[in-house]
């Protein structure tokens, strides 16, 4: 068999392939070179730092979506990262102070209330402030906490929660459902003190100091070697990256990396097939069945090892659903931490496809185990003023026991 023609292109770059366009969600409704997979990394591989060149960085989603197609194999979102910590103004490239308001106004308006209890309660460092778009984080207060590492383990049958700021101070109800589902078990939940925002607001951002105070908070609040179970996907992904927030300190790589291997996500914790059987029995007959839908969240859908499936499994298996699947083909809800907030009309056309889907089909539910997936389909079902319910499948399950 003939061999290819070498790429001309050095390894750990673009080889300008286009095998990544056609599922990049910006790229899908955009139709534009420079907001492609592509067209960023061509911005980064030249150092273009203009304001398109900055555009083109901001207006990702790091969904992962080119990573999981790339002939290349090149870590995109990591490359985005780095490149967004970078520029001087990544969260407002290309946006004037003045319509930045008034695009926030209109995109936040259907969500008043949650923007209202949002403001006053969430910590200032939390990074919702920015997806909900009521402010840049303040850099949070540097960890005490001694850097040896260890610390004490919890006692045998206790699972540690990561709480994430939506379940912990807008929709508590997320985490009594999980700590309700731990007990049924027989686990006792252990949700430490001192955790806080994961960071990924941050990091995505472009704010790598901030993440990395957040970071080693979070570390230090958990100490011991068990496991720590988080009911949103994104926070599970982003705790798991905290060894690339370390690269030049060894010292705390060394205990993020040990963190990050204790990590659970949601679907996948509960999916363990001793915990189906267990949870099975304990919980009641499924009522009248509503038309549910499950939205996968990109960070199950393309990274780690906690896949879609498990979603699936846990609400037909464990709770009896009967899924329907969307006949579009699945995609990124749009949401893609404050990219919602600074490009609101590429994060509508994004969603759309699926809200019309929902209306003509008459779905009843939507469910996902991800908070800025459940915040953007909230934000988008009451824009678009369909009947559907939108909540996280903890409290699916739960309402079962
Ligand atoms: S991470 Fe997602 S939005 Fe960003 S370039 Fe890749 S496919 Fe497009
Ligand atoms: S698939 Fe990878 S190598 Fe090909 S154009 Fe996209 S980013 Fe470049």
């Amino acid at each position: 068999m003939k061999e290819s023609p070498p790429l001309r292109t050095p390894e750990n770059s673009c080889a300008r392939c286009g095998a990544c366009l056609p599922v990049c969600p910006i790229y899908r409704v955009s139709g534009r070179e420079e907001l492609s997979p592509r067209g960023r990394m061509g911005v980064i591989e030249l150092g273009l730092d203009d304001r398109r060149a900055k555009k083109a960085l901001a207006a990702c989603l790091l969904c992962g979506a080119c990573e999981s197609v790339c002939s290349r194999e090149l870590d995109l979102t990591g490359k985005i990262t780095v490149a967004r910590e970078k520029i001087t103004d990544p969260v407002d490239a290309g946006i004037t102070a003045a319509a930045k308001i008034s695009r926030m106004q209109r995109t936040l308006a259907p969500m008043a209330r949650l923007i209202a209890r949002a403001t006053k309660i969430l910590p200032r460092e939390s990074g919702l402030r920015l997806k909900l778009g009521i402010g840049v984080p303040a850099l949070p207060p540097e960890v005490k906490a001694s850097p040896g590492g260890g610390g004490s383990e919890l006692l045998p049958g206790t699972i540690a929660v990561f709480s994430g700021c939506f379940a912990a101070w807008l929709v508590p109800n997320i985490l009594t459902a999980t700590t309700a589902l731990l007990r049924i078990l027989g686990d006792t939940p252990h949700i430490a003190e001192g955790q806080g925002c994961c960071g990924l607001a941050a990091v995505s951002s472009g704010h790598g100091n901030t993440a990395r105070t957040l970071a080693r908070r979070n570390i230090a609040a958990f100490p011991g070697t068990g496991p720590i179970l988080t009911p949103c996907a994104s926070c599970a992904h982003q705790l798991r990256q905290y060894p690339r927030l370390f690269t030049a300190d060894p010292h705390w790589q060394h205990r993020a990396i040990a963190f990050a291997a204790r990590i659970r996500e949601f679907s996948a914790f509960f999916t363990d097939p001793d915990r189906i059987a267990a949870l099975k029995p304990c919980l009641s007959p499924q009522p009248a069945p509503l038309k549910t839908f499950c939205h996968d969240p990109c960070h199950l859908r393309f990274f780690g090892r906690d896949r879609t499936r498990k979603s699936r499994d846990l609400l037909r298996l464990v709770a009896g659903l009967d899924l329907n699947e969307f006949h579009h083909r699945p995609s990124c809800c749009g949401m893609g931490g404050a990219f919602a907030i600074k490009f609101p009309d590429l994060s509508r056309r994004i969603i759309a496809p699926a809200i019309t889907e929902l209306r003509e089909r008459k779905a009843a539910v939507l469910t996902t185990a991800c908070s800025g997936c459940l915040i953007q389909w909230q934000k988008r079902r009451e824009e678009a003023g369909i009947d559907l319910e939108v909540v996280h499948p903890a409290i699916l399950l739960a309402r079962r026991l």
